[in-house]
Parts: C-alpha cells; structure tokens; sequence
C-alpha cells in the first residue's frame, strides 16, 4: 500500500499490564505493533494510533488512560510521539490534519466512549476520519464488531484498507495449521472446562486426524466413557455432549486420544499428597491434577509423527510444581517436532503462559497473540475484525 503522505489510522491492542507507578509493566504488545507502525514511517506515512484499554465501561476515567502507553512508545522509537487527550473531537481532527510526516499520533482510550463496544455507527465514521487509510493490527479483539475493530472498515475503499503485519501473520499462521498443513494433523486440547471448548473440539473434529484431550476438562470424558474420576473436576451437566464428541470423532475416523493415567492429588494444591492411578480408576477422595507417564509416552509417539500441531490448553495444573510435568513433556515433544520438520502453533492464554514458563515458547513455529479470537477463528467462525477489511 501506498502510504507516501497519508494519515494512516491504526487499530492495534495496546491493553497492557501497569505496574503500580502507573507505568507500563509488559511492553509485548507494543513491541507486537512495532513492526507496523516502523513499516508506515518508512514509507512515508503519518501514523495515528488508536487502542482500547481496561475496561473503563464507556466513562472518561484517567485510570485507564493510554498515556503511560505514549510514554513507553516514545522510548521505543526514534519518531515523535503525541499523545491526544481523545480520539474523537474538532481538536483531534485538526491533530490528525496537522500531523507532519515521520510522526505518531496515539488517541486516548476508545473505551471512554461506551459507542466503541457497542459498534456505533456514528463514532466509527468520526474516527474513519481521522485517517486516509486504515490498517487493523489488533488480532485479539478481532472476535468483536466494535466501531474501531470493524465497523469503522465501510468508511474506507477496499483499496484504502489492510491489514497490519501481526494480524496478517496471525491470520496466515492459522491458515497454516487448519488449511493448509499437513497431514496428520494433530490438536491438542487442554484446560479447566469443557463448557469453554465444546465448539473448537467440534470444528477440530471436522479439520485434524487427531485430538489429544488433557488438563481438567478430559475428565467429563473419562466419567462419560464410565470412568469413576474420584473428586476431579468435572461438568456433569456437559457428559451427553462429551458422548457426542466422542461418537462424532469416530464416525469422522478422528482419533481421539484421552489420558490413560493420571497423577492425582487429595486437594487442588502444590503440596498435596499424590498418587498416579488409571485415569478411570482415580479413588475417592482424590482428584486428578496432570497426566501420568504413560499417557505422556504414548503422547510422545502421537506428536513425534505429527505433521501439523496445534496446541490449546495445559495438560494438568501446570502452575503447581508438582503437577507441572505433563505439560511441560507434552511442550517438549511439540519442540521436538517441530525441529524434525513439523509445523506447531500455540495459541490460548494459559498454554503460551506455560511455553514460556518453561521456556519452550522460542521453539515452535507460531505463538498466537489472541486468545479469545484465536479460539473463535478455531471454531470456524468468521471474525469480525476479519470479515471488514477482506469483504467487499
Ligand atoms: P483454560 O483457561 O480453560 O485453558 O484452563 C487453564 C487452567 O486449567 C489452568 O489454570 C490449569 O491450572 C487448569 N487445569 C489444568 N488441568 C487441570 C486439572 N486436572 N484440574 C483442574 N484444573 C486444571
């Protein structure tokens, strides 16, 4: 795209941790967006960020103010950086009009208007213009049709749209994996719930050779299979659905590997007395905490002749110590696989926390940045923040 003098409007996600001095605690997600925003500067563009941040529920509240992020910008980047105190408004368009070539501007939180949420119409157009051009770079909160995300698209030419770097290298990723990879396919699926899965197990069932069920939530399946699970966690009310998967997997000629043994413990804490027992034959009184060593070799085999790996969701309570091994092994193997010539994408809030806890996370093709849209792209949906700027 041709940014030579233009203003280019740049959604990213600059939701970033605090520390208590109200200064930016974890700068990965700016550092995400740099490559963009260093991209439009070299081609001449001006560039005016917008973010949301917190949750400030659509009140003015300098709590959640963007400033601690324009301050943190300006030490990454040699450019000028200036912070507007909104991101609609005459005086911020004339900012945006009288911006020179070669510097940043970046809006107050989108947030402070509860019309970005809520997809208005009316505020997405006052922001459209601000811009000549608009780029969206924010891949997690491409699941949601606000006003900045996706609304905000139809007031631009499709010629006068993009996508910024990490979400085209999101989204190219994704279709990596679940199009475009080779067979077999594996996906591994792990986490506290069911409840929370249901639809990415659904659309896995319909696009991989295998799925591997782990942490909390394979024990409904054990207890569906008619495993006794002792105290573990389980979603009584979700056992019919866990049937169904498990005959759909079949019907599709899916395999679906669930934990043959489980390292139990007699409370949900580090320290609590532990015993490995089959995963359906865990006794009373004790609950299923991470996967055993068996199910770990047999897993090993599963992903070392794995073409493709996708991996969602830790294996057991990986923050626990002593409960930690299942997924640190299973992380292992996807390194290993992926030295021999597999492609791996993580994705998912708590099994990147866990790459990187044991610090696997250089070792894999791609680590998504979008938990949620990350998870609804795997359910097959079509996203929001997608579907705005590739459409008509
Ligand atoms: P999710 O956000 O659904 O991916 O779940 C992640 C959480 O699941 C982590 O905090 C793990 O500690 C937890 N988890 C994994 N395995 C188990 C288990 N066997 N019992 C209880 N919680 C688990």
């Amino acid at each position: 795209m041709d940014f030579q003098g233009k203003r280019v409007l740049v959604r990213v996600d600059f939701n970033v941790p605090l520390n208590d001095n109200s200064e930016v605690a974890d700068d990965t997600r700016i550092q995400a967006a740099l490559p963009t925003i260093l991209a439009i500067l070299k081609k001449g563009g001006k560039v005016i960020l917008m973010s949301h941040f917190g949750r400030p529920d659509g009140i003015r509240n300098l709590k959640y103010s963007l400033l601690p992020v324009a301050n943190r910008l300006k030490q990454l980047i040699d450019n000028e950086v200036i912070f507007a105190e909104d991101c609609i408004g005459d005086s911020i368009l004339a900012l945006s009009e009288g911006l020179k070539t070669g510097s940043v501007l970046l809006l107050e939180n989108l947030r402070f208007y509860k019309e970005e949420t809520a997809g208005n119409e009316n505020f997405a157009e006052q922001l459209s213009k601000l811009g000549d051009i608009y780029v969206n770079d924010a891949f997690g909160t491409a699941h949601r049709a606000h006003a900045s995300t996706s609304i905000i698209a139809k007031y631009f030419k499709s010629s006068n749209r993009c996508f910024g770097l990490l979400m085209g290298a999101e989204i190219d990723n994704l279709k990596k994996a679940l199009v475009d990879g080779h067979s077999p396919k594996t996906a591994i699926i792990g986490g506290a719930k069911v409840s929370s899965k249901i639809d990415v197990l659904k659309s896995l069932i319909n696009k991989v050779d295998r799925i591997i069920i782990g942490g909390g939530m394979a024990y409904t399946f054990i207890k569906a299979n008619g495993g006794s699970v002792g105290n573990s966690l389980v979603e009584d009310d979700k056992l019919s659905v866990a049937k169904e998967l498990v005959e759909e997997a079949k019907n599709r000629g899916v395999e679906l590997i669930l934990p043959l043994d489980s390292v139990n413990g007699s409370e949900f804490k580090d320290q609590a007395s532990s015993s490995v027992t089959d995963a359906e034959n865990i006794p009373d009184g004790e609950m299923g905490l991470d996967i055993g060593d068996r199910t770990i070799s047999t897993l090993k085999e599963v992903i070392k002749t794995s073409n493709t790996i996708i991996w969602n969701g830790p294996m057991g309570v990986f923050e626990f110590k002593n409960f930690e091994n299942g997924t640190k092994k299973i992380g292992e193997f996807i390194v290993e696989a992926t030295i021999n010539g597999a492609y791996s994408l993580i994705g998912g809030g708590d099994s990147v926390a866990a790459a990187k806890k044991f610090g696997l996370d250089t070792g894999v093709s791609y680590i998504s940045t979008g938990g949620g849209a990350m998870l609804e792209y795997l359910e097959g949906k079509e996203l929001p923040g997608i579907v705005a700027i590739a459409g008509e």
